[in-house]
Order: C-alpha cells, then sequence, then structure tokens
C-alpha cells in the first residue's frame, strides 16, 4: 500500500464547508458533547482521499459520506459511529488508504467500525455476480443475507452506518440506469428495510420503503402521494381541531405536551390497500396524531384527556405501556372519532419512548453525555440485545429468532456457493461441512476445495462471507479422519451412514456366499434363484427387508438365517416340527445345558454360540450327545455337507434361561464412549458380562462384548438400539466367543 500523497493536518485558516458546517449545527443542537475536531479531521482526510470521485449524478463524492454523517447525527450516534461514517468508502474506493492509516489517526474503535461496513460491502449483493444477485431475490436467500450481514456486522453501529449508506443511495438512486435502480429498491425492500426493522430504528425504516415503493411502483407512488395528500386537506380542519383542543386541555391539567400530526407512510398504505383489494375508501386511518408528553402518568392523563374530547373506538385500543411489544416499543394507541365523524389515531408516549420508537438501537446506543462506563455499557448492550432478537410474537421466522436470540454472532457462519446461494452452518464448520450441506454426494466425493479462489486443506474452518468451491471426483471415497474435525452433526451422520453402508456390503458379499453355497448343497443351481429379479419379488414376503441387497446383508450379518430364505425359495412352509423337542436345565454352575427328552446330552456349541430362536441344528457327536449349531455357522455347514447323515433338524423355542452372545461394535472413538454403550445395555435388561475396547488408529474403537440375552427377539432389540445410535458405524453378532474372555 502507497503512503497517502495528502496532508492530514487541518490548515489553522480553513474554513468548515457548507455540508460539513450543518452536520456540526445538528451535532451542536442534539449533542453538544461531540467532538467536533475529531469530525473535522475526518471529514479533511476523506474530502482528499475521494478528491478524484464523483457521484454518479456528477457531485462530488464526499458529499455522500457527509449525508450518511448527518442521517447518523439524526439518530443521536456516537463520535466513533459519525467518524467512521465519513471514512466509510476511504478504504475500499481510494487505493491510497490502508485500514492501518485510519486506524493510525483515528483508533482502533473508528478502524474497527470502517473495516466492518467496509466487509459488508464486499459482500453485499452490489458486489456479487449476476448469479448470486438473481438467488437474492428469493425469500428465502434475502433472510440468509440478512442473517448474514448481521452476523458480519458484529457491532450494531456497523449495521446502522450500514443503513445509513443504503438510505443516502435510496436518496440518490434517480441518476441510475433503471435495471440497477430496480435491483436496489428490490434489495433495499427485502433485505435492508427489514433489517433497519429488526433493530428497530423506524425512522430509517420507513423511509427505505417508501423510497423503494417510489422506485418500483412510480405509478402507484404517485397516485397514493395524491390521494393521502388530497385526504389530509380535506380533513385538515379535523386534524387541526384535534391538535389544538388536546394541547389546549392537557395544558389545563398542567400538561405540556406536544402534539403533531403524523404523516402515515406511503408503502403501509399500499400494502393495506393490496391486502383488501385496492379500496382506498376501506382505509379510514390515513389521519393520525401524536402526542408527546414528560411522564408515563402524563401519558395516562392524556389517554382519558383526549377520551373525553372524543369518543374512543372500543376495539382500537392498545396499551403497549403496560404490555410492551416484543422489542420493547412502548406507547399507548388508540382511535377515536374525530370531528368530522371519521376516525383518527392518537399515539401517546413519553419523549423516552419516543426515541426508543424511531432510532431503535441507536437510541440505546447513544450516550448520555458522555460519562458512562464501558463496562456497563456492554452489560447494557447484551439486554438490549436480548431484547432486540427476542421478537418471538413479531415474526413467523422461528429459526432466524432462535438464532439470534440466543447468540447473535457466536453460533454460525454464512456462506456463498460460487453460484450466490447462502449456507447457513454451525461456527466452527470445515470445509467438509459445508459440502454435505450442499449435497451428499458432493460430500460423499469431495477431494478439494478453493476458499475465494485459494486451495485450502479440507479441514479449513470456514469464515463469514466467503465463497467455497468444491471439487468432487466420481468414486472417490469420504475419509475416517474427517470425523475429527467436522462440526456438524449433519456431516457427522452422513459420513457414519457411508461407512455403515460399506459394512453392509461387505455383509451382502458374504450372505450371497452362504446362499450360493446352501443351495449348492441341495442340488440347486444358484444362478437359477438369486438373480436380482428373483430376490427382489422374495423380499416381498419377507418381513422387515426393503430390497435385495438388505437381504443378502442381512443374511451376511447373520440377522436372518439362511434356512429361511432357502425355505422361501424352495416355496416350503417354516415352521415343520422338528425331530424331536428339547428340554433345557441350568446346572448348577450357571451353565446351561440341553437334554432330550430322552435325557440325551445336547450341549451349545462354543463355535457359533447359538440361542433361543436361531436357526438351529443338531450335530449328533461321537459320545457327547448332541451338540447344537447355527445353521449358518460354518462348521455345521461344513458337517452338513460331510456327514449329512450326523445331523439332525430342532426347533428351540425361548426357555427363560440366558444365554451368552458375543457382539462386536466398531464407533466412532470419543471420551465416555463405552459409558454411553453400556447405558444401552443396561436399558434394554442385557447384562454385559465382558467387554473389551481397543481404539484404532483412524478414529474408531472396536469394543466387543459378551451379553447375555434370552432370545433372538430380545438380542434383535439390543441389537437395533445399538445400531440406532449415532456413533455406531458397524455392529455384529460373532460366531464363537469373544476374544475378552
Ligand atoms: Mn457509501
Amino acid at each position: 500500500m502507497p503512503e497517502p500523497t495528502f496532508s492530514l493536518d487541518v490548515p489553522p485558516d480553513w474554513e468548515d464547508p457548507e455540508g460539513l458546517h450543518d452536520l456540526f449545527e445538528r451535532l451542536r443542537e442534539l449533542r453538544p458533547s461531540a467532538d467536533i475536531r475529531a469530525i473535522r479531521k475526518a471529514y479533511f482526510f476523506a474530502e482528499q482521499a475521494h478528491r478524484s470521485q464523483t457521484r454518479e449524478s456528477g457531485v462530488p463524492y464526499i458529499t455522500h459520506p457527509v449525508a450518511v454523517a448527518r442521517i447518523l447525527a439524526d439518530l443521536h450516534m456516537d463520535d466513533p459511529t459519525i467518524i467512521a461514517a465519513l471514512l466509510h468508502d476511504t478504504v475500499e474506493d481510494c487505493n491510497q488508504v490502508s485500514l492501518e492509516l485510519v486506524q493510525e489517526h483515528f483508533g482502533a474503535e473508528v478502524a474497527r467500525l470502517v473495516d466492518g461496513v467496509t466487509k459488508l460491502k464486499s459482500k453485499s449483493i452490489e458486489a456479487q455476480s449476476d448469479g448470486q444477485k438473481a438467488a437474492a431475490d428469493t425469500t428465502a436467500a434475502a433472510e440468509s443475507l440478512r442473517k448474514m450481514l448481521l452476523a458480519m456486522a458484529k457491532d450494531f453501529r456497523v449495521m446502522v452506518i450500514k443503513l445509513a449508506d443504503r438510505l443516502h443511495n435510496m436518496q440518490t438512486l434517480g441518476s441510475l440506469r433503471p435495471e440497477k435502480r430496480t435491483r436496489i429498491a428490490n434489495e433495499t425492500l427485502n433485505v435492508y428495510a427489514p433489517l433497519a426493522a429488526r433493530l428497530g430504528i423506524w425512522q430509517i425504516k420507513w423511509q427505505l420503503e417508501d423510497l423503494a415503493f417510489k422506485n418500483l411502483h412510480p405509478n402507484e407512488f404517485d397516485r397514493m402521494t395524491e390521494l393521502v395528500g388530497r385526504t389530509r386537506r380535506e380533513r385538515e380542519e379535523a386534524l387541526q381541531k384535534i391538535i389544538v383542543e388536546t394541547k389546549d386541555l392537557c395544558l389545563k391539567n398542567g400538561i405540556k405536551a406536544d402534539v403533531r400530526g403524523r404523516p402515515k407512510h406511503l408503502y403501509s398504505i399500499f400494502n393495506k390497500m393490496v391486502k383488501s383489494n385496492f379500496r382506498f375508501e376501506d382505509i379510514l386511518d390515513l389521519l393520525a396524531v401524536r402526542v408527546i408528553v414528560d411522564t408515563v402518568a402524563q401519558c395516562y392523563l392524556t389517554l382519558g384527556i383526549v377520551h373525553q374530547l372524543f369518543p374512543p373506538i372500543q376495539s382500537l385500543f392498545g396499551d403497549y405501556i403496560a404490555k410492551p411489544k416484543p422489542n420493547g416499543y412502548r406507547s399507548i394507541h388508540t382511535k377515536v372519532l374525530g370531528p368530522d365523524g371519521n376516525p383518527i389515531e392518537v399515539q401517546i408516549r413519553t419523549r423516552e419512548m419516543h426515541e426508543v420508537a424511531e432510532f431503535g438501537v441507536a437510541a440505546h446506543w447513544s450516550y448520555k453525555e458522555g460519562n458512562e462506563a464501558p463496562a456497563e455499557d456492554s452489560e447494557r448492550f447484551r439486554v438490549l440485545r436480548e431484547q432486540l432478537f427476542d421478537w418471538t410474537a413479531e415474526n413467523n421466522s422461528s429459526d432466524f429468532l432462535r438464532s439470534l436470540s440466543t447468540d447473535l454472532f457466536a453460533e454460525q457462519v454464512f456462506v456463498f456457493t460460487p453460484k450466490g446461494d447462502v449456507f447457513d452452518l454451525p461456527a466452527g464448520s470445515t470445509v467438509v461441512d459445508y459440502a454435505f450441506r450442499v449435497h451428499t454426494d458432493i460430500g460423499l466425493q469431495l477431494i478439494g476445495a478453493k476458499v475465494n479462489g485459494v486451495i485450502v486443506p479440507l479441514n479449513t474452518q470456514i469464515k463469514n462471507g466467503d465463497i467455497i468451491e468444491c471439487e468432487t471426483r466420481k468414486n472417490a471415497q469420504p475419509s475416517l479422519d474427517w470425523l475429527k474435525f467436522v462440526r456438524s452433526q449433519h456431516a457427522r451422520n452422513k459420513i457414519r451412514a457411508h461407512f455403515r453402508k460399506l459394512n453392509r456390503v461387505d455383509d451382502a458379499v458374504r450372505g450371497r456366499a452362504l446362499l450360493e453355497k446352501e443351495l449348492r448343497s441341495l442340488g440347486l443351481d444358484p444362478k437359477k434363484f438369486l438373480g436380482e429379479a428373483k430376490l427382489q419379488a422374495l423380499t416381498k414376503s419377507m418381513h422387515g427387508v426393503s430390497g435385495a441387497e438388505e437381504l443378502l446383508s442381512h443374511l451376511g450379518a447373520g440377522l436372518i438365517s439362511v434356512q429361511g430364505v432357502i425355505n422361501k425359495i424352495r416355496g416350503i412352509q417354516p415352521g415343520a416340527q422338528p425331530a424331536s423337542g428339547i428340554l433345557v436345565r441350568t446346572t448348577r454352575e450357571g451353565k446351561s445345558a440341553l437334554t432330550t427328552n430322552d435325557n440325551i446330552l445336547v450341549s451349545r456349541a462354543k463355535c457359533c454360540s447359538p440361542i433361543p430362536g436361531d436357526e438351529v441344528v443338531g450335530y449328533v457327536t461321537r459320545g457327547r450327545g448332541i451338540m447344537i449349531h447355527r445353521r449358518i455357522c460354518p462348521n455345521a455347514q461344513h458337517s452338513m455337507e460331510a456327514e449329512p447323515g450326523r445331523m439332525l433338524p430342532y426347533s428351540w423355542p425361548s426357555d427363560g434361561s440366558l444365554y451368552a452372545v458375543n457382539l462386536k461394535i466398531v464407533t466412532v472413538n470419543r471420551q465416555g464412549l463405552l459409558m454411553d454403550i453400556s447405558a444401552v445395555f443396561g436399558e434394554m435388561k442385557a447384562n454385559v458380562s465382558a467387554a473389551k475396547i481397543q481404539t484404532m488408529p483412524n478414529h474408531t474403537a472396536e469394543i466387543e462384548v459378551t451379553i447375555d440375552v434370552a432370545d433372538t427377539d430380545q438380542l434383535q432389540l439390543v441389537m437395533t438400539k445399538i445400531s440406532n445410535y449415532s456413533d455406531v458405524i458397524s455392529l455384529l453378532r460373532l460366531f464363537g466367543r469373544a476374544a475378552a474372555r
């Protein structure tokens, strides 16, 4: 940044130019403590910085910052705000001015405000591509943009300067091309007027709306102006009568009241007319009177006086002093029958209430003549923030309000796609969070990203206003490492779901192999039965299976039995009688032993740990009774091929005993994990008799547990519960013993 070539010292014989002179007049009137010297220095600085520039209308550029400062002076804003307003376009527009230079001469606070306004500008629609502009035309995008601007402003004063800047630009819109005028007017109506309303700055809100209205609908605006003006002329007598009589009677009662006719703003009348199908005659409350008094008590006295003079229209009364509006607005509203028989709206409030109603956040901010401690101020500001943004009753955009009422600036970041769509994400989100937010496929296939045109690592945290471009490749895979840094629950869930699905694919391969083997052992050709269409048809007759893929993966995971599927394939109904019933007794050592009716010892095979409800087969051992295997157990499969004569069909219903089952759970590794998992077991009344946890280098953990369950129904419940747990990547019932034992 080259050094500035202009002087920063105001010459002693320098005479205040006209605009600056007017600003000082206004400041002396409203805020005598204003630092005239510092403001003059800021003007001198800005005037030189903008010297070679003109506005579109041809007037010197400096007229703009001075007008903005003047609007802010009217709002009673403080010195740093006025100074920052004078400087607000210097850093961006003038190559020779750096933020450091501003800070050097006007201090850190002013520099921060100027920087804030500059940043807002570069992210507002003015500086965006056509795609971004088009995107902002939708209501949702306008809302996102409002959120983003507010979040970026960080300091209310930045937003107030921005609003004043916009107001002056709207006032001088006439010299722009029509399309540009329409676009800026639209943006004003959709983005900035609502922001002014949020900040409670009615003064700016209605001016922005009326100016936008004038530019967007010039014919309607003219007609409205004419109609309202005519009505006013016709009713001037009634209006004057109510003003004079109210003032007089107040004075007789010792109240010095400021009573004025209040112009209603055109855009709100226009809106009302649109709602009532453009019947101007129906909109009777075009006239309004405002009474400003000193104290709350006087407000109520004045209300009595007004009602004494003019009969109130009962239904149209609101006491917002006793019951302030959620944004802190206080006033008494009443509607009375005017002397000409038409209704007139009357608002009664104190001076303080009036300031808050007109200036909103600015009224809260303005100093009470310089003896305010900064600490008090920030506390006041915090309360104010809560008040201002807790508009729950006022607005149906509850999401926005919630995000603001908890913490205005800290919780969310707002970023752009290259096309200009705005996305909001939790603060601390990374490029990966963003990718998943835009689209799951973009997240899953993400291989690289650019933030504001610069290639960055995927774990880069995104900032407000960043423009993010994702690079994807088909067949790319997400990494488990991403779970270490993603911030949003959404991305986390999608990544986990992906890895769960990978496990399902493995399971499906295993399931298909099991089926093929079984079919071959029955002398059937697998090709005839395992085509996609055949399997799909098969799932129609099965509960809880939504497709061929799921059928195979459930099979592979041991969630459904091979025999059950084979029976379906062969059209055989399940539930054939077993060759012999089985009784169960529990030995003194607590181990279960199984016996047949004829007292032959029956035991559970350790290789596959069957439980009641499993599809089981009995293997007649040599001298050790019958060994019960799960039908899908590889050993049983082998025996069925090698020694089919030794195999007996069995059914094994639940018998009231508990049986050990081994599970392997792969989860995302984090603190307190084991506790959370065992809580689920506890909840399901499944006793954990052994557990082992092993953490893996890729931020996962493998947990092997042995639990005691009564039958497959209970096991199924436990497994469903565990796999619904968001950290769990995969869950498998193991054959044989868990390594823990
Ligand atoms: Mn400006």
